[in-house]
């Protein structure tokens, strides 16, 4: 006998965590060093002619297709195609559809997308890992006819009402079912008429066969097999009968040789029958061992954010929101429209790691991660969301009539790389209304009569004063250029300011539709308790502006992120945004500013 081989460090110097220490412990006492895989799924006998398998652990992530993916998907993709990837697994791209209601190729596509999108991939030692629940029916059926024939199961001819009884409760024992000591024979040929189609929907069940006074109610003989006349969207009418979730689960990581299955701690109660039916079925001889384990982590919740797909859905059906991938939702086609990069995903699902208690996440760390990744690469540029024209009063004895200026600035401050933005400074520039202040308050050092500020990247003004329309608004800002300053030339920081501000020149600006986003709710945890979160759907969470933003943002292609200066992070529109018609989204601000 060999002494185990220690486990090879991830590749990755991240965080540890309970589930990379398990794995770290498994890979050391080669729990599964003996596996074999035979190149697809299936049972013992399958696995037993294959090879010992090439993967050192195996994940899987199994979304139901009946909804887009969000945020909290996004925790768990990143979890098990991370894990797999930083040990020399590989992880599963499992459409678990055992329910022939609510499918839709749709949504299957949406999913397939958002986890390439974020950066992993089912192919691996030259094979696809992309599965589907329902092409297991045929041994979730022999499984459940094993169980029968072993005495483990039996088929209950209750009412609901009575089964729902005679479960008991917390303080309160089951009863047994009138049916359960039916004998084996008897159960295979009900189950078989059950198959056969000749009992209604839901007038009887099959059940696993366990112990009605079990502390665990999941283990009070739990439903495995249900009547149900649904076409399938896989497997059309083939069958009529369908395996409970509780049942088909366990089944399907079992035959995907899957190692470490992975889910939200919800199901923490369900795990002794996910061991119950693995053992039964080895026990058979059906499945090949070492057998998967469950583990769970506390799923993500996120404040200011909803992640029941029932209720985003219901958010679109009732138009609170301009469908799935409206910038304010947070599915992975929403983040990704709002400007949320793959790289900042996988940050914040590293950065809030897994943990086995549920606790809160703040949106701030979200928007953190997002922040972080697209401050070393957005381009940079000009942009005047709120406009108000200034004029220079001296341009034309200064610059001469007519004069157009030309003036630049670095595309990314600590990329030199990248070159310069090139735009025209003359006398007349859109500035931002709230940077001039005819009496201005303590600590303003933008404009006001009298007061000098920098046009950044452009000269040194000195405000005159403004014009007004009869309500009082200002109509035009008015200054005066001070010549010899203008940024980069000899001597143009002699004259000393406090403020630089931000503009676009009347001459070269575009005329750009800004969308300011907010938080889609005002309360912190919208749905938490039952709360109606349909109540505190921010009003103000779209504003839409026209904007005036510099020309080097003519060339913007969709998806492009843009660091408006002074303003924050933006991204030209995937959907809308067009040459011509320009659509920036706001992503994020410069500094972390939620909730003050
Ligand atoms: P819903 O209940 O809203 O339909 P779900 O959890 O049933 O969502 P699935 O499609 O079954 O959605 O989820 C696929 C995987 O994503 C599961 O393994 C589940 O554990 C994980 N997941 C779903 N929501 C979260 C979340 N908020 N945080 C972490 N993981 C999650
Ligand atoms: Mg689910």
């Amino acid at each position: 006998m060999t002494a185990p081989s220690p486990a090879k460090p991830p590749e990755t110097n991240k965080p540890s965590n309970f589930l990379r220490q398990v794995i770290e412990g498994d890979l050391t006492r080669g729990t599964y060093a003996s596996r074999r895989w035979a190149g697809s799924p299936g049972d013992a006998a399958h696995h037993a002619a294959g090879e010992p398998d090439p993967a050192k652990i195996r994940t899987r992530f199994p979304p139901e297709p009946n909804g887009y993916l969000h945020i909290g998907h996004a925790k768990s993709i990143c979890l098990n195609f991370g894990l797999a990837r930083d040990y020399g697994g590989v992880c599963h791209m499992r459409f678990d559809d055992t329910n022939p209601e609510k499918e839709d190729t749709e949504y299957v596509n949406s999913i397939l997308d958002a986890v390439r999108w974020l950066g992993f991939g089912w192919d691996a030692n030259g094979t696809s890992h992309l599965f589907q629940a329902s092409d297991y029916f045929g041994f979730m059926y022999r499984a459940a006819e094993y169980l029968i024939e072993a005495g483990h199961a039996y088929v209950d001819e209750q009412s609901a009402e009575d089964m729902r009884a005679n479960r008991g409760d917390f303080g309160k024992p089951g009863v047994n079912s009138p049916f359960r000591s039916r004998t084996p024979a008897e159960n295979l040929a009900r189950f078989r008429e059950m198959r056969d189609g000749l009992h209604a929907d839901g007038s009887m069940v099959l059940r696993a066969k366990i112990d009605m006074a079990s502390p665990n109610i999941n283990m009070r003989d739990p439903a495995i097999y249900r009547i149900r006349r649904a076409t399938h969207h896989n497997t059309g009418d083939t069958w009529c009968i369908y395996p409970m979730y509780t049942f088909a689960h366990p089944l399907e990581d079992a035959l995907e040789q899957i190692t470490h299955s992975i889910c939200t701690l919800e199901f923490e109660d369900q795990r002794p029958f996910y061991d119950w039916v693995l053992l039964r079925l080895a026990e058979g001889g059906l499945l090949a061992q070492p057998l998967p384990q469950q583990y769970e982590f506390a799923r993500l919740n996120l404040t200011y954010v909803i992640t029941s797909k029932r209720k985003l859905a219901a958010l679109v059906n009732e138009h609170k929101v301009n469908g799935w991938d409206d910038p304010r939702m947070p599915t992975i086609v929403g983040l990704r429209r709002r400007g949320y990069t793959p790289e900042s995903l996988q940050l914040f699902a590293e950065r809030i790691g897994v943990t086995k208690s549920d606790s809160w996440i703040d949106y701030s760390t979200l928007e953190g991660c997002l922040r972080e990744t697209l401050d070393g690469s957005a381009a940079r540029a000009m942009a005047v969301l709120d406009p108000v024209k200034l004029v220079l009063t001296n341009w034309d004895e200064v610059m001469g009539a007519g004069t157009l200026d030309p003036c630049s600035a670095p595309v990314h401050p600590h990329h030199p790389e990248l070159g310069n933005r090139q735009f025209v400074i003359g006398k007349e520039v859109w500035i931002e209304r709230n940077d001039f202040e005819e009496t201005p308050p303590q600590g303003f050092f933008r404009l006001f009569p009298g007061n000098k500020v920098r046009l950044k990247y452009g000269y040194i003004i000195e405000c005159t004063g403004a014009s007004k329309d009869a309500s009082g608004r200002v109509t035009e800002v008015h200054a005066k250029l001070i010549p010899d300053t203008k940024s980069g030339t000899p001597g143009s920081s002699s004259v000393k300011v406090k403020g630089v501000i931000t503009w676009v020149s009347v001459h070269d600006g575009l005329s750009a539709e800004v969308r300011m986003y907010d938080r889609l709710f005002l309360d912190p945890q919208p749905d938490a308790g039952g709360k109606d979160y349909l109540e505190s759907l921010n009003p103000d969470s779209l504003k839409i502006a026209t904007a005036i933003v510099e020309p080097s943002l003519a060339k913007a292609l969709p998806d492009a992120k843009f660091q408006f200066e002074r303003h924050g992070y933006f991204v030209a529109d995937r959907v809308d945004h067009a040459a011509g018609k320009p659509v920036f989204n706001f992503a994020v601000g410069l500094k972390d500013s939620f909730g003050k």
